[in-house]
């Protein structure tokens, strides 16, 4: 099996990576395999195990099993260390795994270098504590931010993430009620709220003037978080379609050792999608 790459998730048919990585493959010429894995619920570790010896040599990893894959790995990113989740996995010499995370960084590159988001000095609300959340701390706190404020409905795991968090840079916690005298430049969405169609309950205020939103979901129509910063004035309104080709390029540039190039992979996967 040479060159063989995949993701593994439960469910997984609806995974963009396949064609993601078959794209940056053609784009770079790179000779590699990237298929679908269903993975068992009851073994995970198995099919991981299974999937290297049989000479994998990379996994992403989706949906329910990106903190057994951190449990799984013999050595950690920094960044994976913190997120205490694995997206990725990097196959070593022999049979050692290493895990890394790049959901974070790929959050931070769409925004600065798609689309010329200057964090400096800037004040960021993250709403949702989840793997969502945590996974992209890291990089956040490392952009040049001026504070960081996490903003959950259940208000403990905000200030647990936060505690989390604090050793690396300017970041606080709160409920989704605190967030009343507070202005934002920039409002990004972690929760899992729009799966059920719905919006975390923000202040209609706190976005500030030329603020962007930014939602980590995407689909073939605009997100209830992305009609939310349309209907509240953001000046940019952005999905996490750009996010997912970046954490993806990151991965593949980890495996070959390439960077691919990002803009015309979203753009052919909004094309798909219908957004152009
Ligand atoms: P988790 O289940 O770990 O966390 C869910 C979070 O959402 C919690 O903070 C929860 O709050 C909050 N939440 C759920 N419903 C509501 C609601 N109605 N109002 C307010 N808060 C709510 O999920 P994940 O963190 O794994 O995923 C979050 C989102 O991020 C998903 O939509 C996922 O698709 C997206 N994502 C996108 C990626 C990309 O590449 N674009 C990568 C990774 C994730 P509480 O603690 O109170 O329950």
């Amino acid at each position: 099996m040479p060159n063989h790459y995949a993701v593994i998730g439960h469910p997984i048919a609806h995974s963009k990576s396949p064609l993601i990585h078959a794209a940056f493959a053609r784009q770079t010429g790179q000779d590699l395999e990237y298929g679908r894995l269903l993975g068992a619920l009851d073994d995970f570790a198995g099919e991981v195990r299974r999937f290297f010896a049989n000479g994998g040599c990379g996994l992403n990893i989706t949906v329910p099993f990106k903190e057994q894959a951190w449990a799984l790995a013999d050595e950690r990113s920094a960044r994976a260390e913190l997120a205490g989740a694995v997206n990725t996995l990097i196959r070593l010499d022999g049979e050692r795994l290493r895990g890394d995370n790049t959901d974070g960084v790929g959050l931070v590159r769409d925004l600065v270098e798609n689309h010329g988001f200057d964090f400096n000095g800037r004040r960021v609300l993250l709403l949702g504590a989840g793997g969502a959340a945590r996974g992209v701390l890291q990089p956040l706190l490392a952009s040049g931010l001026r504070c960081l404020v996490i903003a959950n409905r259940t208000t403990a795991k905000a200030h647990a993430l936060a505690a989390l968090g604090a050793p690396l840079g300017p970041v606080s916690g709160c409920g989704l009620d605190d967030l009343a005298a507070e202005r934002f430049d920039l409002i990004i969405n972690a929760t899992s709220a729009g799966l059920a169609d719905a919006v975390p309950t923000l202040p209609s205020d706190c976005l500030a003037p030329d603020g962007w939103t930014y939602d980590m979901l995407y689909g073939d129509q605009p997100t209830p978080f992305c009609r939310w910063g349309h209907e509240h004035g953001a000046a940019r309104v952005l999905d996490g379609l750009g996010m997912l080709v970046e954490q993806a390029a990151e991965a593949f540039w980890l495996w070959r050792g390439v960077r691919p190039e990002t803009a015309p992979v979203i753009q052919a996967l909004r094309q798909s999608m219908g957004h152009v």
